[in-house]
């Protein structure tokens, strides 16, 4: 079983020129806003305030990071799990939280500066070795995440991964989940709000964030 041991927010970055580097691999949260990033960001850290919604009227678009120290004993009753074993007992990751793609609330001329910091900053960032694309799973077919994806594996390097989530998952109906599975047949749903696929998400992070 792992659990958080530490959560805490480090620093707040406008882009790639002014983030200090970390010793350790960093998971790079990607989305729309109001995809429910910063709830997944606080349910998998066990931590409800630590990321702050990126629809914030106001609030300046900025790379959060959050470090997160994980713990793990294995006991008699659970599945051994080789590939988590590997990692020992304690652990640490840089969860880096992105702003919010499509945010409206911004003159033209500061998304352009945005876009662009963004860019330079998710193609130069030696430590991120996964990225996490979370998709609203009732809209999971929209240009922006279609473009989104593409653009990620437009230069995705060797040492890296993108692991989609699909958010919301409590909001969609049988006849939506069946159709988002034909379409990704692997789909894995989160819902923050009920709690499921949660710990299942935390899981995969960590195993693709050290290439396991
Ligand atoms: P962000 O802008 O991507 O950081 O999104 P937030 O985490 O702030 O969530 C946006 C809105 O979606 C908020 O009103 C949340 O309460 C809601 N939300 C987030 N996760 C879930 C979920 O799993 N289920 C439901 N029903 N609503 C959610």
């Amino acid at each position: 079983m792992i659990n958080i041991n530490d959560a805490k927010f480090i620093t707040s970055a406008a882009g790639i020129a002014d983030s200090p580097e970390f010793a350790m691999s960093e998971v790079a949260f990607l989305g729309r806003s109001n995809v429910g990033k910063s709830s997944l960001i606080n349910a998998l850290t066990q931590r409800k305030g630590l990321a702050k919604s990126s629809s914030t009227p106001g609030k300046t678009q900025l790379v959060n990071y959050f470090e997160v120290k994980f713990g793990q004993k294995f006991s008699e009753n659970e599945k051994f799990d080789e590939a988590l074993a590997n990692l020992g007992e304690n652990f640490s990751l840089m969860f880096v939280d992105l702003p919010g793609f499509g945010y409206a609330k911004v003159s033209k001329k500061m998304h352009y500066i945005w876009q662009k910091n963004l860019d330079e900053f998710i193609k130069n960032r030696p430590n991120i070795k996964l990225f996490v694309h979370l998709i609203d799973s009732r809209q999971f077919d929209l240009d922006i995440d279609r473009n989104l994806r593409e653009y990620v594996e437009s230069f995705l390097r060797g040492d890296q991964q993108i692991l989609r989530l699909y958010t919301k998952a409590d909001k969609l109906n049988q006849a939506g989940r069946a159709k988002l599975l034909k379409s990704d047949p692997g789909a894995l749903f989160v819902s923050t709000l009920k709690g499921s696929g949660v710990a299942k998400a935390r899981e995969l992070i960590i195993k693709r964030a050290f290439g396991l």
